[in-house]
């Protein structure tokens, strides 16, 4: 049965899930007479690809602009993630000719969605992606130039930076958005938002000069804005407490591949004053990590460009495939958290491919220096 909570409850849960990540962590109450240490048109919260993006764009429409970071290196999630973007009708695609278009990627994502999606906002993004692309290629960032063919797409359509990582496109963002003019604060953590007595969010109490490992740590200051306040703060798995109130079955025996910063604390005050953001229980799981190295490493872009698509997934038992490579992350994610030996540990599959398979796997030759992608000559060496 669905139930549509009430304000009071959701009020009641906020106030349950608030992490201790800062001590001060409540909503705000409502200021008439506020005084502000720095005030500009917009504030953006995060420096991840959602906050960058609505940086630049307030910036290019006259705003004045206040970026506001926690951690010491901007970024978040963004600038450690595969760099792996994908675009429904890129110039790649057209040179190559692989027919595509947002219709058919919108398709993709309302099946691997399971119907659960919000189709409003599917089309926001797979309209969104070209114009998207265009934007971050205008600020300087370079991909591969070739299309990759991913799990759940039923197209190539995935561009890649050449560097691997979204790092390749964080960081010309973060170089436009210096140079024009957007003032950046980094280590500056926003701990509460200010309401005005209409219930309006004018601004942000944070603590610069913020060290993410000591909590509480840093200068109170009070900053205003004029216009808005944009939360790009992004994901919450790394509190394990917040994430598991949305998914019980992600307990403190799963890693996470997310930053240290993805602790969520922005997104509980929103809860405290009434925003309602939909599925925060859908927390998608990466079928790509290996346990021999920690978060997304070598062998998650191994398996990504090469293992899955060139190549087979095997239980290693019976060296037999139980699972479609390129099926969409939840079913593969599925079928390997149902691999489990008669005590119920996990028994993590092997993915391998050929020496054709690997031709374009940057992580190999690392991989290989790690001891975390092994090399055999023969088949029965592998066997
Ligand atoms: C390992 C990994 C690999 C991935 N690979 C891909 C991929 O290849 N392709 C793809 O499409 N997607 C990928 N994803 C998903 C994608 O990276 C995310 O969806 C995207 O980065 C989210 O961007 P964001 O701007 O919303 O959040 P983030 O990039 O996480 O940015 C949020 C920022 O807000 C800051 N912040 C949080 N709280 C506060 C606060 N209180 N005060 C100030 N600042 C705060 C954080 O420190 C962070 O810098 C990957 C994700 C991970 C974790």
């Amino acid at each position: 049965m669905k139930t549509t909570p009430s304000r009071r409850s959701f009020l009641k849960l906020a106030a349950a899930c608030t992490a201790p990540a800062f001590g001060s962590l409540a909503f705000a109450a409502p200021q008439t007479q506020q005084k502000f240490d720095k005030v500009a048109d917009v504030i953006v919260i995060g420096s991840g690809f959602a906050g960058l993006a609505a940086a630049l764009e307030a910036k290019e429409k006259g705003a004045s602009v206040m970026l506001l970071e926690k951690m010491p290196a901007y970024g978040g999630n963004s600038a450690i993630n595969g760099g792996a973007f994908a675009v429904a009708g890129s110039p790649l695609q057209e040179k190559e000719g692989i027919k595509d278009s947002p219709e058919l990627m919108l398709q993709d994502m309302i099946k691997s969605g399971r119907g659960l999606s919000h189709v409003d906002l599917l089309k926001n993004i797979v309209y969104g992606t070209r114009p998207a692309f265009d934007f971050t290629v205008k600020y300087g960032v370079k991909y591969k130039p070739f299309v990759q063919h991913f799990g759940g797409h039923s197209v190539p359509r995935i561009m890649q930076t050449v560097e691997s990582t979204g790092g390749g496109i964080t960081r010309p963002l973060v170089e436009a958005a210096k140079n024009l003019g957007v003032d950046m604060h980094l280590g500056c953590a926003v701990t509460d938002l200010i309401l005005n007595n209409e219930g309006r969010v004018i601004g942000v109490k944070v603590l610069e000069r913020h060290d993410y490992r000591k909590e509480n740590s840093g200068v109170p200051q009070v900053y205003g804005a004029r216009k808005g306040v944009v939360a790009a703060t992004g994901g919450f798995s790394q509190n394990v407490a917040f994430r598991m109130q949305q998914d019980p079955t992600l307990g403190p025996n799963l890693e996470s591949t997310n930053h240290p910063g993805a602790t969520g604390e922005v997104l509980q005050n929103m809860l405290a004053i009434g925003a309602l953001p939909i599925q925060l229980d859908q927390i998608q799981l990466g079928p790509w990590s290996s346990p021999d190295e920690r978060g997304f490493g070598l062998v998650s872009q191994f398996n990504t460009i090469a293992g899955f698509p060139k190549g087979i997934m095997v239980d290693k038992r019976t060296g037999k495939r139980f699972v479609n490579e390129l099926a969409d992350r939840k079913a593969r994610s599925d079928a390997i958290l149902k691999q489990l030996d008669e005590n119920g540990k996990p028994v993590y599959p092997i993915c391998f491919t050929d020496s054709v398979g690997v031709k374009q796997a940057q992580t190999l030759k690392n991989g290989l220096k790690y001891g975390v992608i092994k090399k055999f000559n023969t088949l029965g060496e592998l066997a």
